[in-house]
């Protein structure tokens, strides 16, 4: 595994509108430094409490970003530095993240998170409740929702993939006609994100194909 030259490769190989965030949970300050000196700036993780800890030992010009399933009670781990929340599926974890932003007198930017897997998942808004959700958000100060993410099945079957990532194009494409902030579309990892970059993705999270399989 060379993370240097596997994150050069990655940012070679995507087209300059495609935002690469480099997925490192799990993974060390050590690991991270070397994806940053390839020019990487972006990082995801999926705990708070460990994504704080990086955000510490690490140069402060790194934008971190929540991928995970946000907690309403850790919100405050995070507040003071996050970039972009990936994981939003409900007005209320946006009324705590916007207590919180108020407090450091920030504008936390998130997006809204969509089911869009046919295999069944806890996570993500269902698609129908999109619009209600934005339109009770609007009141929200310090909170800017600019874009959604989505997670297809897990699977090896292309065509539902695909099926699945131009569902979530489709209704991002739909509702920005309408709520003109939304302009990041988060869709695509390690094994599918080229499909999801067809399917009009322009941020994709990344982690394996940069710093190797995560031993849990
Ligand atoms: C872990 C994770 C990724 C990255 O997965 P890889 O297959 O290692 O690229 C992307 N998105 C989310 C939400 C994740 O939890």
């Amino acid at each position: 595994m060379n993370i240097l030259i596997n994150t050069k490769d990655l940012i070679e190989s995507i087209p300059s509108d495609v935002t690469l965030v480099a997925v490192s949970k799990t993974k060390s300050v050590e690991e991270i430094t070397q994806s940053y000196e390839a020019g990487q700036r972006i990082f995801g993780e999926n705990k708070i409490q460990e994504m704080a800890q990086k955000w510490e030992s690490l140069p402060k010009d790194i934008a971190w970003h929540m991928i995970g399933h946000v907690q309403t009670n850790k919100v405050k781990y995070m507040a003071h530095f996050i970039d972009l929340i990936h994981g939003v599926d409900s007005s209320k974890l946006l009324k705590e993240i916007q207590k919180q932003a108020l407090k450091h007198n920030r504008i936390i930017r998130c997006l809204i998170q969509i089911r869009i897997a046919e295999e069944e998942s806890k996570f993500g808004l269902p698609q129908d409740q999109l619009t209600e959700l934005l339109e009770d958000t609007k009141t929200l100060t310090n909170v800017e929702i600019v874009g959604l993410m989505g997670m297809a099945s897990f699977t090896e079957n292309i065509n539902q993939i695909t099926e699945e990532f131009k569902s979530l194009q489709h209704l991002f494409d739909k509702t920005k006609q309408t709520f003109k902030n939304l302009e990041i579309l988060s869709m695509g990892m390690s094994g599918d994100y080229h499909i999801a970059i067809q399917c009009g993705s322009n941020m994709i999270r990344v982690g394996s194909k940069i710093f190797g399989a995560r031993n849990y």
